[in-house]
């Protein structure tokens, strides 16, 4: 193979990459028929039918049930406001803590701020980058009341561990599955075993509709009050609240606007329908370049397949073993490759200050991840054979010339 393209020789990829499939006719279609009957949100901020929704945000919520095979789904207008809506809804508030990963999208840590409670950082499984069964178990005090569990890069975190800890001391599990809609563990969707399950329809996600979020859960009341803090809850309902919801007090609700409106829902039900398609090629293009990439194991570390687990790869990671940090992560970019590190750990976002006392003894495997993974998007279904192959290519040819960096 010819010199590295960070030393002057020809990149193995000048081309870019193709994109992630668009939107089609379906996509299309619904769009103009919402568009056609005028109703652009058919929410109403008062007891009634109107409370929850027009007839596409209805529908999403439907499909949503039936596809995660769930009782209640419950759709907002991002995956942010869903976190918030969940912690909310399972009674978390100011003086509880919250226990939270500190490698994942902010919003993941930042809900349990806008909650009012206190995020409490655990550190991260070497492997998978969930968090670890082992030290979160550690960080339960009296004022825990729930963990946030992300399943990154579309990879089931541990839950059986996770929910027996739960279980253990009363706590609620909150699943962010933002970047796993469609990811198996055991049997269950991801999402749909804790108390509350999140999805993003952001437009970055698997699939979108521009922004949006799902909430999904088992328990009827839980159900009630994620719909109450999408809507105004007690501010609307107090008066006449039997009608809409029983029996049941929920004076401790403040609820906002969340509510997703009828085109981005009329989208997103279209793609929901896609999910198999635009997964399956992402397991597919993954499992191509873990099956090369892990004979050049140690310097590459594919990701770990779990036992009767399936990821939903949102973003394909690898851990890369280098003498000198960063130098194999420009030799790829060099080749053509878009490869980045993840987000910065959370804990040195100003905003978590309080808690940077702690990093780096108590989080050692967030921090080493930081260093060494890098990650990149090109397992999506817009990927051809040959575009995969080139991306293989690039990460063997970075292996074969590693002592040169
Ligand atoms: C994208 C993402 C979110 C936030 O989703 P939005 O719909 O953009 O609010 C939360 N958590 C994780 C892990 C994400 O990847």
């Amino acid at each position: 193979m010819g010199k590295l393209a960070l030393y002057g020789g020809t990149p193995v990829r000048t081309k870019s990459f193709p994109s992630r499939p668009g939107l089609g006719r379906t996509e299309r279609h619904a769009v103009k028929t919402v568009l056609g009957t005028g109703v652009l949100s058919g929410f109403l901020a008062e007891t009634g039918d109107g409370f929850l929704g027009g007839p596409r945000v209805r529908a999403l919520e439907d499909a949503w049930c039936e596809r995660f095979n769930v009782p209640y789904a419950v759709s907002m207008n991002s995956a942010t406001s869903a976190l918030y809506a969940a912690l909310i809804a399972c009674r978390v508030g100011p003086g509880d803590e919250v226990i939270v990963t500190p490698w994942s999208m902010s919003a993941s840590a930042s809900c349990v701020l806008m909650a009012g409670a206190t995020p409490v950082f655990a550190d991260i499984e070497p492997d998978m980058y969930g968090l670890d069964p082992k030290s979160v178990e550690k960080l339960v005090t009296k004022k825990t009341k729930a963990i946030v569990l992300v399943h990154l890069f579309g990879n089931p975190a541990r839950l059986v561990e996770i929910e027996r800890i739960c279980a253990d001391h009363g706590l609620k599990l909150i699943e962010d599955a933002s970047q796993a809609p469609g990811a198996i563990y055991h049997n269950n969707y991801v999402g749909t075993r804790g108390h509350v399950g999140v999805f993003s329809l952001n437009y970055h996600k698997t699939i979108q509709a521009g922004e949006g979020g799902v909430a999904v859960t088992n328990i009827d009341s839980v159900a009630e009050r994620l719909r109450l803090v999408r809507n105004h809850g007690e501010a609307v309902v107090s008066g006449s609240r039997k009608r809409l919801l029983g029996d049941s007090p929920h004076s401790d609700i403040v609820g906002g606007n969340f509510r997703l409106g009828e085109i981005p829902a009329a989208i997103a039900e279209a793609q929901l329908v896609r999910l198999d398609k635009l997964t399956a090629p992402r397991r597919t293009n993954a499992l191509r370049i873990s099956d090369t990439l892990a004979e050049m194991a140690p310097f590459y570390t594919v990701p770990v397949r779990r036992l009767n687990c399936s990821s939903a790869y949102y973003l394909y990671d690898v851990r890369i073993k280098e003498s000198l940090p960063g130098m194999a992560h420009m030799a790829l970019r060099a080749e053509g490759i878009p490869v980045q590190r993840y987000v910065r750990p959370l804990y040195y976002l100003p905003v978590f200050g309080e808690q940077i006392q702690e990093i780096r003894e108590a989080h050692p495997e967030v921090e080493r991840a930081y260093r060494e993974v890098v990650v990149h998007p090109l397992v999506h279904a817009g990927m051809t054979e040959e575009d995969v192959g080139d991306v293989i290519a690039a990460f063997r040819k970075v292996y074969e010339h590693r002592r040169e960096l």
